[in-house]
C-alpha cells in the first residue's frame, strides 16, 4: 500500500476514511494533533511542558511536532498522513523526516467536498465526548437518539459548529490548503476527489492507494 498524506477541508470525511483504510488495510494512521495528546497523556516531562503550553494556548514549535512525528514515522505499517504538512516550511521539514527514515509519500489525496455540503455536514454533526465516535442528526443517525452507539455515552454538538464559523474555518482551510495542494500537483504526486457518497470516496481511494 502507498503512503498516504491526507489533505481535506473540516467535514469533508477524512475521519471516516482514515478509519476505514486503518481497519481494511492496516495503515498507520498518523495526526499531528494526536501525537501531541498522546505526548501529553504519557507523563513524560516534555508531555508536562506541552500540556501547559497547549493549555495558555501557545503554540508548540515545529522543532517539538518534527520529533515526535519522525518517531512515528519510523513504525514500518504504511501511513496515513493526516494535518501534516500545513505550511509550505511544513513540506520541507517533511521531506526531510521521511529521507532521514528512508521512506516516502506514494500519494497526496485531497476531497474535495463542497462548502454547502461540509456545512451540513458539520453543523448537524454529534460527538461522543468519551470515545469520540462521530454521528449526524440526519446522515448517520446513532441507534438511541442522542447515545452513542459504542459506549453509550451522551453526544454533544460541538460548539464551534455554527454556520457561521464552520464557513469561515472551511474557507480558511481551503485558502491555506492552496500553495500545499500546488506543490504537490507539480511534483505529481497530488489525487483531487470530487466524490461526496463515502463509499464512493472510498473507491477512489482505493484506486490510487494500490
Ligand atoms: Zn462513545
Amino acid at each position: 500500500m502507498k503512503n498516504v498524506v491526507f489533505v481535506a477541508p473540516p467535514a469533508a470525511g477524512k475521519g471516516t476514511q482514515s478509519d476505514i483504510l486503518v481497519e481494511k488495510y492496516g495503515y498507520n494512521h498518523i495526526s499531528t494533533g494526536d501525537l501531541l495528546r498522546a505526548e501529553v497523556a504519557s507523563g513524560s516531562e516534555l508531555g508536562k511542558d506541552l500540556a501547559e503550553k497547549m493549555q495558555k494556548g501557545m503554540l508548540i514549535s515545529d522543532e517539538i511536532v518534527n520529533s515526535l512525528l519522525e518517531k512515528a514515522l519510523m513504525d514500518e505499517r504504511p501511513f496515513i498522513l493526516d494535518g501534516y504538512p500545513r505550511t509550505e516550511k511544513q513540506i520541507t521539514y517533511l521531506e526531510e523526516i521521511l529521507s532521514r527514515v528512508n521512506r516516502e509519500i506514494g500519494v497526496v489525496i485531497y476531497l474535495n467536498v463542497p462548502e454547502n455540503i461540509a456545512c451540513s455536514r458539520a453543523t448537524g454533526r454529534l460527538v461522543c465526548p468519551k470515545c469520540n465516535s462521530v454521528f449526524h442528526k440526519t446522515e448517520n443517525k446513532p441507534k438511541v437518539e442522542g447515545i452513542c452507539d459504542n459506549c453509550g455515552e451522551a453526544l454533544i454538538s460541538r460548539s464551534d459548529d455554527t454556520e457561521e464559523t464552520f464557513k469561515v474555518r472551511y474557507n480558511t482551510y481551503v485558502e491555506n490548503a492552496k500553495p500545499i495542494l500546488k506543490y504537490y500537483e507539480s511534483n505529481g504526486l497530488l489525487k483531487v476527489i470530487d466524490k461526496i457518497n463515502i463509499d464512493e470516496v472510498t473507491s477512489e481511494i482505493e484506486k490510487v492507494i494500490k
